[in-house]
């Protein structure tokens, strides 16, 4: 704790001991102020104004520092100054009180708080920046939580002191006026509780839960509203139609055929999307093939004085074509019909809330009626406005598996997880390959190292990595094209022969409905959904990389489940997505994955951590098959067994990270890990001993240095 806070703390423990210490706690009694009610009166009588300003003050001292008293002190107002005048200085003096509360309750702890538990609080967090006035003035109706509470749990959230001020005066009224209107008789009070009957309580209950029912009402009639224009179909021919059958669609087809509903799903181009015929699948093929060049050029050291390779570029990209070939029937559309899906080709649009239209390649029209929609109509590559690349056409992963010939001289704009798996493999398989990226970093959402050990290795295998560079121009100069890049504010000349550009993917938002309807998109261009997944009609719902905010296939079909379960099933119980444990990998050489958090996200979210790295450069298996080289980066809560994060950079990073991915699921530790038998002499072990590194900064030295002591007297 900061010495501000130190002080504060000491300064506020001290006012608390002093209230207990002089008996204050005994004066603010029922019967103690009951038995005083004449003198105070007297009091009252002969200095009002003095009095009123005492009882204010007092009144902001014992709800500011938390005390006990407010609601007897609130009948002392009705007794003394009567209802209205009662009414107005409590009124005011519990709201500056509770504030005053809610603000030493920010200052002393929210950073602790938050820094310590703020994975954990991410719900609650965003849940209160969005509806946090409601919830406070529902709590403050609800006379079950001590006021005391709500103002110092308050101030651990992002809630506005503002908004708490104002949304606590006005939800504290009606108790206020019950309880000054009760101090007005207070010779005929008995007790407290007296105050209070069972009938009343409901009263605040029930008034406590309007303003949530008014909320939900509000919601639903927005739902009807948008819906208004549309004419509902009278009966459903389906219970869901899927658009798009790359993964995200096709698991929520599968999901949906499964609990037995009418789902047709409708894909336009090639059945399993982007990740089966341009994405995950001919890519991991092709770094293959460029893996095994790389291994084969290095035959010296596994001992093999020489080994020759020969190869066709062409062979190679038809082997990437063979391989989509062999996986194609796990998506094709007979599988998918067998399983119960109803699979139509062509290109789907929206027509209205419960009606798609589907043009199929001779421009015959269908028409389908269904109670629920899912869009999972994916992404594509974008290409950036830069002067000159239109004209001159480029690369995207697209296109990049039709080429039969290797680029002499590729350009690869960006630095990211598809830019560089492809940067790599092509310059593995001999491409003179120029790595572009205007940021300071490939791979910039992992750590620096991890990217420096990426760039490293990219570098020694030939690749010219160029960052801090940003491309502004392409231009072709006696035939010759060029790139031209700003770094550092000179301009600098890149010659190539092709340019594969990969700078990002962008959310397929339009053409199919969107804009007609309505549907919204986000900042990030993608179809806005809310946290089942919904669109703006909440029968249309969304998911994979249409919707974000990942581009993954795993968090495809993890989404893929929400938005079927939920598109079938919401009336009854709607599930939130749930983003907590999301994995990924980017396979490069040295593959790199990560769960939750690294450190850089940690320092910008401000959450505190203990980092363990184990170098993967001591681990037997690793040193025997010549892959020495690497770590495993774990993140913990300080001084406890919780997992934060973990970042593995080496062979087969990504498979080595599901063990720590299910730790993490299923809130287990790094002791458990420990004690968990790993296969000798296996990569796997480095988990382990990531595991053992923690555990060895954290042995009870105190207790070790004893049992030294011990030992040696047992030596004699
Ligand atoms: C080179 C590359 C490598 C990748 N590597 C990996 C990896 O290793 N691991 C990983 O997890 N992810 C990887 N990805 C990302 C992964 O491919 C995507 O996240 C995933 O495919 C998204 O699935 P989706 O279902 O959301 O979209 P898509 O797979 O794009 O499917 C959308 C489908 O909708 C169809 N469609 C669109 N509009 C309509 C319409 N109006 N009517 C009918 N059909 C329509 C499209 O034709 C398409 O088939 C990679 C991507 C690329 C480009």
């Amino acid at each position: 704790m900061k010495g501000s806070r130190l002080v504060a703390a000491a300064a506020l423990a001290a006012l608390v001991v002093a209230f207990f210490a002089f008996g204050g706690n005994k004066y603010l009694t029922f019967e103690s102020i009951k038995s005083q009610q004449t003198a105070i009166q007297a009091l009252y009588e002969r200095n009002p104004m003095s009095t009123a300003i005492a009882f204010f003050a007092a009144y902001v001292a014992v709800t500011g520092l938390s005390l006990p008293g407010a609601a007897v002190m609130t009948l002392v107002a009705g007794a003394i100054f009567g209802l209205l005048w009662g009414t107005l200085l409590v009124s005011f003096a519990s709201s500056i009180g509770a504030t005053l509360a809610f603000l030493v309750s920010r200052f002393l702890l929210r950073d602790w708080v938050q820094k310590r538990f703020g994975r954990q609080l991410g719900a609650l967090n965003a849940g209160v920046e969005k509806e946090g006035a409601l919830y406070l003035f529902t709590l403050r109706l609800i006379p079950a939580v001590p006021f005391f509470v709500i103002n110092l749990a308050m101030g651990l959230t992002p809630i506005r002191a503002r908004t708490f001020y104002w949304v606590s005066q006005l939800g504290m009224f009606a108790g206020t006026v019950v309880y000054v209107n009760a101090g007005t008789q207070l010779a005929a009070i008995q007790s407290l509780s007296g105050i209070l009957s069972p009938g009343l309580i409901g009263a605040f209950v029930l008034l406590g839960l309007f303003p949530l029912l008014a909320a939900r009402i509000v919601n639903a009639v927005k739902a009807r509203r948008v819906y208004a224009r549309w004419t509902r179909p009278a009966k459903f021919e389906r219970n869901l139609v899927v658009i798009g059958a790359g993964s995200a669609g096709l698991v929520t087809a599968l999901i949906g055929a499964a609990v037995k509903a009418k789902v047709t799903l409708v894909e336009k181009h090639k059945m399993g999307g982007d990740c089966l015929n341009t994405g995950c699948v001919p890519s991991k093929a092709l770094i293959r093939s460029a893996k095994f060049v790389a291994q084969a050029r290095k035959s010296q050291e596994l001992g093999i004085k020489s080994a020759s390779i020969e190869f066709d570029f062409a062979d190679i990209m038809e082997r990437v074509q063979r391989v989509v070939k062999t996986i194609e029937p796990h998506d094709s559309a007979e599988r998918y019909a067998g399983l119960g899906v109803e699979c139509v080709q062509g290109e789907a649009k929206i027509v209205s809330p419960w009606v798609v239209e589907v043009t199929g390649a001779d421009g015959k029209k269908q028409t389908l009626t269904t109670r629920a929609i899912a869009i999972a109509a994916g992404a594509r590559p974008f290409v950036p406005p830069i002067p000159g690349l239109a004209e001159m056409g480029c690369l995207t992963s697209d296109n990049i598996w039709d080429i039969r010939k290797l680029p002499a001289r590729l350009v690869v704009l960006g630095g990211g997880p598809i830019g560089s798996e492809l940067t790599q493999a092509f310059a593995r398989l001999g491409s003179k390959v120029t790595q572009v990226e205007m940021l300071p970093r490939v791979l910039i959402r992992e750590d620096p190292e991890i990217s420096a050990m990426v760039m490293k290795k990219f570098i020694a295998e030939g690749v010219d990595v160029r960052v801090n560079h940003k491309a502004k121009e392409f231009r072709v100069e006696s035939g010759q094209k060029v790139l031209i890049c700003e770094h550092q504010g000179q301009d600098v000349r890149i010659e190539f022969d092709e340019v594969l550009c990969a700078v990002g993917r962008i959310a397929n938002t339009k053409g199919y409905g969107l804009e007609e309807l309505g549907i919204p998109t986000t900042k990030a261009r993608t179809v806005e959904t809310n946290e089942f997944l919904q669109t703006l009609y909440p029968n249309i719902y969304a998911c994979g990389d249409v919707a974000g905010p990942f581009q993954f296939t795993h968090t495809a079909a993890h989404q893929a489940w929400y938005a079927a379960v939920n598109a079938l099933f919401g009336t009854f119980r709607k599930f939130r997505a749930d983003y907590s444990v999301i994995p990924w990998a980017t396979f490069t050489d040295p593959e790199v994955a990560r769960v939750g958090l690294n450190e850089t996200e940690a320092k910008e979210k401000g959450i505190a951590y203990e980092v363990s790295v184990y170098g993967i450069d001591e681990l037997d298996r690793a040193i025997a098959d010549e892959t020495a080289h690497g770590v495993v980066k774990v993140l913990t809560v300080p001084g406890k067994d919780r997992i934060l994060g973990v970042t593995i950079a080496g062979e087969h990073a990504g498979d080595l990270i599901a063990e720590f991915v299910a730790a993490m699921r299923h809130g287990l530790g790094l002791n458990r890990i420990l004690g968990t038998i790993h296969i000798y002499p296996t990569l796997a072990e480095a988990n382990k001993y990531a595991a053992g590194v923690w555990k060895k900064a954290h042995a009870p030295q105190g207790l070790l240095r004893q049992v030294e002591k011990f030992h040696a007297w047992r030596r004699g």
